[in-house]
């Protein structure tokens, strides 16, 4: 039998990249904000920049430079290669950055994965037929569970006011880390 598709995020569950992201911004535009600070997903106009093309550009610019993006926590190498022996692991990204530099990335990093899904648009995403998805967007893993969707939300600060309402979905759970990732996943059963 086929393993179940668990197709996981790149910016905010995966990858660090709001870290570079901050610094960047710090270096480039006097920006003086820390990731507790981004308290909406949406960052960019409650850090005063122009518009979102902005925000992304500043995105575009950390992937180059992807060594310097950490990853989410020192054991996500580990656990997504303990979800590979239940699950096909398939990449699920909407990233700025190129689909070189994230797979870079994720070789430097020493993150396996079955498949790579690269999206141009966050709608695109929903075509990748996962039994659980892995990601840091509160719209996104709302959008998931209404279309059946199991959904892991990794907790962010920009998604943490809207944990209360997502909780109303029984398919949605909260993980703080990846540990949890790993523990949720493994109740699921398969
Ligand atoms: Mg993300």
């Amino acid at each position: 039998m086929p393993k179940p598709i668990l197709s996981i995020d790149m910016d905010g569950t995966l990858a660090d990249s709001h870290s570079k992201w901050l610094e960047i911004a710090r270096e480039k535009y006097g920006i003086r904000a820390e990731k507790k600070d981004l308290v909406v997903y949406d960052f960019w106009e409650l850090l005063g920049l122009e518009n979102e093309e902005a925000c992304l550009d500043i995105f575009r610019e950390a992937w180059k430079d992807y060594r310097d993006i950490p990853p989410l926590s020192y054991d996500v190498s580990e656990i997504v290669g303990k979800l590979r022996n239940t699950y096909e692991v398939c990449i699920n990204t909407a990233c700025v950055g190129k689909p070189d530099e994230v797979r870079s990335w994720l070789k430097y990093n020493r993150i396996a994965y079955d498949s790579f899904h690269f999206c141009k648009t966050k709608e695109e995403k929903f075509s990748v037929k996962s039994a659980l998805h892995v990601d840091d967007s509160a719209e996104l893993a709302e959008k998931f569970a209404l279309g059946g969707n199991d959904v892991v939300l990794i907790s962010q600060p920009w998604n943490k006011a809207l944990i209360g309402k997502l909780a109303a979905y029984g398919n949605i759970t909260v993980a703080s880390n990846w540990s949890d990732v790993l523990e949720i996943s493994q109740k699921r059963g398969f």
